[in-house]
């Protein structure tokens, strides 16, 4: 029962030396400065950085939260800018059990480029990913360019989960990563990988 296994990182096998039944690797896609590593630290530690450069050297957080009375670590995987220079690797989606598909509401463009995250997502990641598209910064309603009902019939199409979110005021964050959770938790506990 330790899912989202990568030989770059442990891989938590030992039952006894680890207090999780569950580990599931996440990753996060999506174009720069659509909020992603401010999801990231939203979710880990309830912080928003408003400096830009924030994404520098961001490379992995985890949490673990509680399913039905299991111990589930979530291991989210950033981009840490790799995304403004198209090379995200290969290795990145490897294993990935869910997907965050982050756009930023205030910007049209980042909504256009979804379908290219979500080929690459579904192509790389394990076969049966959980992918959940992220409308952020819904704090910023005036500046809105993408319609919630725009958004949702998009993901609806494409199978996907669909929340806005605002990594500043942490609305709807907990709820995009732990509804993902939930689900893989269901497909994989009768059906382990
Ligand atoms: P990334 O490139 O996708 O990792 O994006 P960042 O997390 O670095 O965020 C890019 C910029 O958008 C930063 O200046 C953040 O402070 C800002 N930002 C991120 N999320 C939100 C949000 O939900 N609301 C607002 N108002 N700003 C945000
Ligand atoms: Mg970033």
């Amino acid at each position: 029962n330790c899912y989202g296994k990568n030989t770059e990182e442990p891989t938590f096998s030992d039952r006894k030396a680890n207090p999780y039944s569950h580990l599931f690797k996440y990753i996060m896609v999506g174009d720069s400065a659509v909020g992603k590593s401010n999801l990231l630290l939203q979710f880990v530690d309830k912080r928003f950085s408003p400096n830009s450069d924030f994404t520098i050297g961001v490379e992995f957080g985890s949490r673990s939260i509680n399913i039905d009375n299991n111990q589930v670590k979530l291991q989210i995987w950033d981009t840490a800018g790799q995304e403004k220079f198209r090379s995200i690797t290969r290795a990145y989606y490897r294993g990935a059990v869910g997907a965050l598909i982050v756009y930023d509401i205030t910007r049209r463009e980042t909504f256009e480029g979804l379908a290219n995250w979500l080929t690459d997502c579904r192509k790389y990641s394990s076969t049966d990913v959980t992918i959940v598209l992220v409308g952020n910064k819904c704090d910023l309603e005036a500046s809105r360019q993408v319609s919630y009902a725009e958004a949702s019939s998009f993901a609806n199409e494409h199978g996907l989960l669909f929340f806005e979110t605002s990594a500043k005021t942490g609305s709807n964050v907990d709820e995009a990563f732990e509804q993902t959770a939930k689900i893989i938790f269901e497909r994989t506990k009768n059906n382990p990988q």
